[in-house]
């Protein structure tokens, strides 16, 4: 692993911009975390538990806001902002993305683990939003509400993937399209131990599955014999369940309607792609950016979103489904589409404006890399070179697992 993540602590702060100094905040902590003077209302980073009690009750929203920092921000320096500070680029002091994507060991090396294919340091891109992160621990969970859960492939199918729509109710769970959440299963192992946390794509923008509610969606594959998936496959609806994160701080969404975003992916990887054409269409359904996907599965009957994905316009979506097990056809991988459309992805990877998003089984990642680098090769690019270029300036992810 990197560099020990208890060299960083998530700081809670206050916008002195959207803050209206009415005090209810201060009333609220229980531990008296929160002080003000003539010019802010701030909280104390000694004192501070993440008890989460003053979020609720603050009128304004302003209370919310969380920084993963290497050093507090002292009370002094707080009560002199008019602004907020950027988050601080802690990998570079605390030895990895991994640091900023989640404070705990567990989640940080499933995280780290799923972007070993990216060969280098994880970079968001430029555009993206500001995520939040770590804001729910193992210690301190969020409860989130199930109020829907349906499978989205064929019945006929042996593959029963859900859509899995989480309410937070009246707790803040702000998310960006491609973070993810941690689900811990109640209950103890054989050896008496908490089970450790499994990871979930958000499959929702970041507005909510529902638009402006404080929801979320998931897209969760049923594995033979697996614990979180079919403890979460399971849930009827009105189940209540905790849940830690947000996490991830790399794996975002450009938030410029220019970027051309290709997004590569089999089964569940699909869940960040449909937050990301959720996004485009409801902020920005006139981008000038191409959105493409390619997109992975043995036969029609398995690929979740099948039915929906068909009727996003072309305009906003370029498909490319890919089937490798339909009955008497030759059988298409997600590397033999983007081979077919080199000529395209040749000219989008030649843009300084293309983002690339690789996302689901592990195994398809050298397929996809040297379908890349046949295409470069085919339009005089260099993709050994290009890959790394993209991935320092925030424009190649890789999400497997
Ligand atoms: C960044 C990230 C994002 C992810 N996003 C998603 C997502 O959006 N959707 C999604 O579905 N998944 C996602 N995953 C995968 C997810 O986190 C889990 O790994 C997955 O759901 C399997 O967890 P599980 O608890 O069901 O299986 P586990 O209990 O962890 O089991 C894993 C494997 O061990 C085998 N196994 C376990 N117990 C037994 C047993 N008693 N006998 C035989 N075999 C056994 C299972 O068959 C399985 O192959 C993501 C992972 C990462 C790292
Ligand atoms: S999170 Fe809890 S301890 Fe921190 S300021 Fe809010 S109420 Fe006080
Ligand atoms: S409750 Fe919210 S708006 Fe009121 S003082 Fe505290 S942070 Fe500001």
């Amino acid at each position: 692993m990197d560099a020990p993540v208890q060299e960083v602590i998530k700081q809670h702060l206050i916008d002195p911009e959207i803050c209206i100094r009415c005090n209810t905040c201060e009333e609220t902590c229980p531990v008296d975390a929160v002080t003000h003077d003539g010019n802010n209302y701030v909280v104390d980073a000694g004192i501070c538990n993440h008890c989460m009690d003053c979020i609720s009750p603050c009128p304004t929203g302003s209370i919310d806001n969380w920084r993963v920092v290497t050093r507090p921000y002292s009370l002094q320096e707080q009560f002199s902002w008019s602004e907020l500070p950027t988050q601080e680029d802690v990998a570079v002091n605390a030895g990895g993305a991994a640091a900023i994507d989640a404070l705990e060991d567990d989640v940080s090396r499933l995280l780290e683990e799923a972007r070993k294919g990216l060969g280098g340091k994880p970079v968001a891109p430029h555009s993206a939003g500001k995520p939040t992160v770590n804001l729910y621990s193992r210690g301190k969970p969020a409860t989130a509400t199930v109020t829907g859960n349906f499978r989205l492939t064929d019945a006929a199918s042996d593959s029963d993937i859900r859509h899995i729509i989480l309410d937070f109710g009246n707790q803040p769970f702000p998310v960006l399209e491609g973070q993810s959440i941690g689900i811990v299963v109640p209950g103890v192992d054989a050896g008496g131990n908490a089970h450790h946390p499994r990871l979930y794509s958000v499959a929702s923008s970041r507005d909510g599955e529902k638009r402006n509610a404080n929801n979320l969606a998931l897209t969760v594959k049923r594995v033979d014999g697996g614990l979180c998936s079919n403890y979460l496959c399971d849930l009827p609806r009105g189940a209540k369940i905790q849940v830690t994160g947000p996490f991830g701080a790399t794996f975002l969404m450009p938030d410029d309607p220019a970027a051309n975003i290709i997004m590569i992916c089999t089964g569940t990887g699909s869940a960040p792609f449909r937050g990301f054409t959720e996004r485009r269409r409801r902020a920005m359904p006139d981008a000038a950016g191409r959105l493409l996907l390619f997109f992975g599965a043995r036969r029609p009957e398995e690929l979740p979103y099948f039915g929906p994905l068909q009727k996003v316009p072309e305009k906003l979506l370029g498909k490319f489904f890919c089937y490798s097990r339909v009955p008497n056809e030759p059988r298409v991988y997600v590397q033999d589409r983007i081979r077919s459309e080199a000529g395209e992805i040749a000219k989008l990877l030649a843009d300084s404006n293309t983002h690339v998003y690789i996302c689901g089984l592990r195994g398809m990642e050298s397929g996809v890399d040297e379908a890349f680098a046949d295409a470069c090769r085919a339009a005089s690019l260099d993709w050994s070179a290009l890959k790394p270029a993209m991935r320092e300036s925030g424009r190649y992810h890789v999400e497997t697992y």
